[in-house]
């Protein structure tokens, strides 16, 4: 039995993954400021008497005794994380040096939730590894993207000067259960609305392309890499190839709810990437991994979920 660190355990992916690790035979040790996360996402762990939460801001220390950690802490979601984009650079650098110091002092694993978004608005498609990116510095999104390009660099610094056992992953765009209701990323709107019968909002002309994978192949993506061989530190892509323009995601949904919602477009949000796809041969060759889930079966598992909260006493 290890006992493992999740930050960012009360969110929609941290929340999987301390689930995933629970069952697994572990100890985990919940971490979050519950600036995204709910406690909600976590109520059904609370009894287990292998999960504890602690309710703390990475980017101040943390002094805790652990076997792993993964650094999931990071809203993930463009709304959330330009409301406060400085407290996301330092989440996403400062607390990257906290984890990593204390991976450090331990000497342990540490994995990071890296994203597709170092690859920013790609001239490069489908984006393998190997590509450096297109990122503005000044933008709205650089808080974000910058701040996770940063913390890949810290971990790569603290790989090579102290000698840490790394693994970066880059998370393509995942959706499912527990992703919150108003968080604004595209399917929790799409689906939202759509059950509610309001309006679809399309941002720009809709051509604009996502690959969406369902979060039980992340989880299973990001537990392989984390018991990957010593030496293997990625970054590696983890993602569906599969590509949607956000006119087909929002008529695959209309469809599968059967709603009467009509599609409007608004404005597309500055720096709004275009195209994005993974490469995903490294997830395959290193950690025997490929994603199982389609879209279609995805979105009506999401589907139930989102209905089931709006028919209970939560505000949508
Ligand atoms: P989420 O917003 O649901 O979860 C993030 C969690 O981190 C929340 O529980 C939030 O309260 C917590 N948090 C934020 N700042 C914190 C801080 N300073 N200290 C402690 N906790 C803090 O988002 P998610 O989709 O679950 O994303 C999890 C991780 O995966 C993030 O690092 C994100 O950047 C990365 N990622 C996610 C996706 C995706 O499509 N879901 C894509 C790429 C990368
Ligand atoms: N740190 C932490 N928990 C630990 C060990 C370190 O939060 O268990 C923090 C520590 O406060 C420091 C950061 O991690 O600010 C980086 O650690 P490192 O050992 O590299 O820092 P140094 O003390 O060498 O500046
Ligand atoms: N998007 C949209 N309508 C919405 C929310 C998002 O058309 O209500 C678009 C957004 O402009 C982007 C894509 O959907 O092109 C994915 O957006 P999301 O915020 O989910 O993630 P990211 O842009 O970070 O990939």
């Amino acid at each position: 039995m290890k006992r493992i660190l999740v930050t960012g355990g009360s969110g929609f992916l941290g929340s999987h993954l301390c689930e995933r690790l629970l069952k697994e035979g572990n100890e985990v040790l919940c971490v979050d400021n519950l600036f995204t996360g709910r406690k909600s996402n976590i109520h059904h762990l609370l009894d287990n008497n292998n999960f504890e939460f602690l309710r703390h801001d990475i980017t101040w220390p943390l002094y805790v005794e652990v076997d792993e950690v993964y650094n999931l802490a990071c809203p993930a979601s463009p709304v959330h994380y330009q409301f406060d984009p400085v407290q996301t650079t330092k989440t996403s650098v400062l607390g990257a040096i906290n984890m990593l110091g204390l991976a450090k002092r331990l000497k342990i694993r540490i994995l990071q939730a890296s994203t597709s978004e170092v690859y920013g608005d790609p001239e490069v498609h489908p984006q393998p590894e190997s590509y450096k990116g297109s990122v503005s510095t000044t933008g709205i999104r650089a808080c974000y993207d910058e701040g996770k390009r940063c913390a890949e660099t810290l971990f790569f610094d603290f790989h090579r000067q102290h000698g840490i056992e790394i693994k970066v992953m880059r998370i393509f765009n995942t959706y499912g259960p527990r992703m919150h209701p108003q968080d604004g990323r595209v399917v929790s709107n799409f689906i939202v609305q759509a059950l509610k019968g309001e309006d679809i909002t399309i941002y720009g002309n809709g051509q604009q392309t996502r690959s969406f994978c369902y979060v039980d192949d992340n989880i299973e993506g990001m537990y392989r890499l984390m018991n990957s061989r010593p030496d293997f530190t990625g970054p590696v892509n983890i993602g569906n190839p599969v590509e949607f323009t956000m006119l087909e995601l929002a008529e695959l949904i209309i469809e599968i709810t059967g709603s009467s919602s009509k599609l409007i477009f608004l404005p597309l949000p500055q720096d709004d990437p275009m195209q994005r796809k993974p490469v995903i041969d490294l997830a395959k060759k290193e950690l025997d991994w490929e994603p199982k889930v389609d879209l279609r079966t995805g979105l009506i598992s999401t589907i139930a979920y989102f209905d089931n909260l709006l028919q209970s006493d939560h505000k949508v």
